[in-house]
């Protein structure tokens, strides 16, 4: 090879390598690759559901006698019960919600206890999945079981142990008993299950910002867009995959009215689940009059409601930037909130959503790195 030739590519490998180092370092959104599912009925999300575990009932003994042909009173042979099913609360990583578990949940009960010295069958203990980082609260609101790791497992209600059989009771002095014991119920306990962590990114807005849009335009999820308060009632998830196998869950949340902290609106209902995502990206309606006061009134929520809620790391974006009156209402925001990151975006027709895909990750990348650096010192 000539060194005209030579010199003439080391240009481009650089420029070649220059590019991969960037590629490297920001990691790119990716399409879905399926289309949007066909479902007709909604899918919501569950983050929080209260639930009444109810043991399985131990099984009854049993009075018999054996009667051989050569020995008319071979004595007590009544065999005992089964125990009764617990209930058995198993962090895994096949779920992501609480869908799938039943309000009132009731464990088998043990089988009965016959003659010949018949034991009766052990019920199965009945094991319901959780996702991983469950927190399990009683009545009175403690905590009792934290399942932040796959596998642990929590036993919310213990099944009623086998009731014994006449044989059972059969002494020196008494030996043909006419007694066998029931099988005693299992526990009946209430508990609250909450997930510690719903999502990466949390939308919070006010009614008709436009945060379902977002969801919809970002991800596969398809939750109600309509042009009224409420029309989202339950949080709605969906994924974003990135170029380095990422992936980041977005929630929907019900929209904030001002005086939620006071349980107005879906309230402090709707602050609990806001609390559940490490992200906090604020959806301002721009084509609104003095779009920073949604802002303001946002954040006075979240302060009002205490926690570490006002100090998440947060995103503001500007949305319907495609309406007329956006664009001076966005300069005006850029100035009025000057400390925070702000996004011009439109749900609706696709702009600059790229741009805020990779925003997000960014943000999150950053606090990431914080919380490793806070964990590591
Ligand atoms: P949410 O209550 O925050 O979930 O708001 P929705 O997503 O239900 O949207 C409320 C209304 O705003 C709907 O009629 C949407 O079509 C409209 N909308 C949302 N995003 C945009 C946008 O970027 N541009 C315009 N022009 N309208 C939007
Ligand atoms: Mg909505």
């Amino acid at each position: 090879m000539s060194l005209f030739s030579l010199s003439s590519r080391l240009p481009i490998a650089k420029s070649l390598i220059k590019n991969r180092l960037n590629y490297c370092q920001i990691a790119n959104a990716l399409r879905p690759k399926k289309a949007k599912s066909t479902r007709k009925e909604a899918q919501y999300f569950s983050d929080a559901k209260k639930v009444r575990a109810v043991g399985g009932k131990g099984g009854d003994g049993c009075v018999s006698f054996l009667q051989l042909w050569c020995n008319e009173r071979a004595g007590p042979d009544g065999g005992d019960g089964g125990n009764g099913a617990h209930i058995i609360f198993q962090a895994s990583n096949d779920v992501r919600n609480f869908n799938h578990v039943g309000s009132v949940l009731r464990a088998p009960e043990g089988g009965i206890g016959s003659a010949k010295d018949c034991h009766g069958k052990n019920a199965k203990h009945m094991v319901i999945k959780v996702p991983i980082g469950t927190i399990v609260r009683n009545t009175k609101g403690l905590i009792v079981a934290d399942l932040g790791q796959a596998d642990l497992m929590f036993v919310a209600a213990r099944g009623g142990a086998g009731g014994k059989g006449n044989r059972f009771f059969t002494t020196d002095k008494e030996t043909s008993p006419k007694v066998c014991e029931y099988g005693p119920p299992g526990e009946d306990c209430s508990y609250t299950l909450e997930l510690r962590s719903m999502a990466e990114v949390g939308l919070i807005g006010f009614p008709n910002a436009g945060k379902s849009t977002l969801l919809n335009a970002l991800t596969r999820a398809k939750p109600k867009v309509a042009p009224y308060a409420f029309t989202t009632l339950r949080p709605h998830l969906g994924t974003v995959q990135y170029d380095d196998h990422v992936q980041l869950t977005i929630a929907d949340l019900p929209g904030l009215i001002p005086e939620a902290h006071r349980n107005k609106g879906l309230g402090i209902q709707f602050l609990k689940h806001a609390e559940r995502c490490t992200l906090l990206l604020f959806v301002l309606d721009a084509s609104a009059p003095e779009p920073w006061q949604q802002y303001e009134q946002l954040m006075h929520e979240l302060e009002q409601f205490g926690g570490s809620l006002a100090s998440r790391p947060q995103l503001v974006v500007a949305n319907k930037m495609d309406m007329p009156k956006s664009a001076a209402n966005y300069e005006q925001l850029k100035r009025e909130l000057s400390q925070a990151n702000i996004l011009g975006i439109s749900a609706k027709m696709g702009q600059n959503l790229a741009h805020l895909l990779s925003t997000i990750r960014t943000v999150y990348d950053r606090h990431k790195a914080k919380e490793q650096q806070q964990y590591s010192s």
